[in-house]
């Protein structure tokens, strides 16, 4: 960890990672990659969204599409009928009429994705060929990719992590000798506009984001491309950048104050910005976060929080929650570890932290249950029971739904576990 970082705890961080790491194998309680579809439509303001899947997963996109009030109409479902699941049909066929009609009807598309759930696996419609069948018909005025949104042996944000790692072939070269910092992972435009200030008054620039808000303007990337992750579960996409020559820089993720400081000074040096740019930059918004965090730090402090395995990001919120705010971590559970991409972020975690890897989901309620934590960190399907039971839960998508990286968004961020606690609270008087 660097030492230059002041005014943060990083150079208190210790280099051991918690362990050992209970990995757990059983029943899990989490979304699929569809859900994905619900922000990636709103980002890639240019591309659609084909779902080929069942009933089912349309309900599912657009349940969780009202959870947005502005949704937008750019994603859909070709529903496969009992006798395509049958063989009676060829899928095919069907799926190149759908897509004609789709493009026919909506000429602003220039980016589609045809999305693969359970059922398009089950009967082993191979969408990648589809996808190039498809683009050397609508090609170059539409690119067509395909990736998966199946919830076997998935969570949800592993959609963003499929969707993006698909348009990597598509990126195109790199043509400079200059290092270029690309930051990948899907960010709330006001959150990107505040970075790509940042980068710019650091002399970082310019910066190229992954995924782009249009498709005609997707970054280029090659041995020159250093980049950042800003999402923590976009383990496919970083290897897909990393066999283009890209490297990765290592850094916590930009939640909080500490974790946006850590995160902005890995790009700091590896473009060579000097300490005192970066202390002169960065320090009117450390300070400004930092008086906006200690309201909610009064009202957190001491607070017990265990958090169910869900959207990935939990590691990170952990470290926040528990370094910024000074909660206690019960346990904290993650739907896989990637102990590379979380080097930077387990050395800040507590080293006595009860670290989960999958889910029992019985046996993790049995846990919950005893310790009686203050709050739940966890799934849509497992915070109206905990509710009833007298928990008070915080839904795990919301922290992907919400602008919550950057400095300007540390309170926010903070203000999304404070508000059920105080919720709560007016319920019990
Ligand atoms: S992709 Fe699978 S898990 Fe997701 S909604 Fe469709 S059937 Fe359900």
């Amino acid at each position: 960890m660097n030492a230059h970082v002041q005014g943060c705890a990083v150079s208190a961080a210790k280099e051991a990672a918690p362990d050992p790491v209970r990995r757990e194998n059983g029943q899990r309680e989490v979304f699929c990659g569809l859900t994905g579809i619900v922000w990636l439509h709103r980002k890639i303001q240019d591309a659609f969204f084909l779902v080929v899947g069942s009933r089912t997963c349309a309900h599912l996109i657009q349940s969780a599409a009202g959870v947005m009030i502005f949704a937008e109409p750019r994603f859909a479902t070709a529903i496969m009928e009992e006798k395509d699941l049958a063989g009676l049909t060829d899928a095919n066929d069907e799926l190149d009429r759908i897509v004609t009609q789709l493009i026919a009807r909506r000429p602003d598309i220039r980016l589609l994705f045809l999305v693969g759930s359970c059922p398009s696996e089950v009967i082993k419609l191979d969408l990648s060929r589809a996808a190039l069948r498809l683009s050397q018909t609508f090609s170059p005025g539409v690119r067509i990719l395909n990736y998966s949104g199946s919830g076997i042996e998935t969570t949800f944000t592993q959609g963003e992590d499929a969707c993006l790692a698909s348009l990597v072939p598509a990126l195109p070269p790199l043509g400079t000798s200059e290092d270029q910092l690309l930051v990948v992972g899907s960010l709330a435009d006001v959150v990107e506009d505040q970075f790509v200030r940042m980068f710019d008054a650091l002399g970082i620039g310019p910066v190229q984001f992954l995924p782009p808000r249009n498709s005609t303007s997707l970054p280029a990337i090659g041995p020159n491309t250093k980049f950042l992750l800003a999402q923590p579960f976009l383990a496919d996409t970083a290897r897909a950048l990393e066999d283009c020559g890209a490297t990765r820089l290592s850094a916590p993720f930009p939640l909080g104050v500490e974790g946006t400081t850590a995160w902005l000074r890995a790009a700091a040096d590896a473009f060579g910005v000097k300490n005192a740019t970066f202390v002169s930059v960065t320090q009117p918004y450390r300070a400004r976060a930092v008086r906006a965090l200690a309201r909610y730090r009064d009202e957190l402090a001491g607070r017990r929080v265990f958090l169910f395995p869900d959207s990935q990001l939990e590691i990170p919120l952990a470290r926040f929650l528990s370094r910024e705010l000074s909660m206690n971590l019960v346990e904290v559970g993650t739907p896989y570890l990637h102990r590379e991409h979380l080097a930077e972020e387990l050395k800040l975690l507590p080293i006595e932290v009860a670290l989960t890897e999958g889910q029992d989901v019985d046996l993790q309620l049995d846990r919950c249950r005893a310790a009686r934590p203050d709050l739940v960190v966890c799934g849509l399907g497992l915070a109206n029971p905990l509710e009833a039971e007298g928990m008070t839960t915080k839904w795990s998508i919301e922290l992907v739904f919400t602008p919550v990286q950057g400095y300007e968004q540390a309170a926010d961020l903070a203000e999304l576990f404070a508000r059920p606690l105080v919720r709560r609270a007016k319920l019990v008087i």
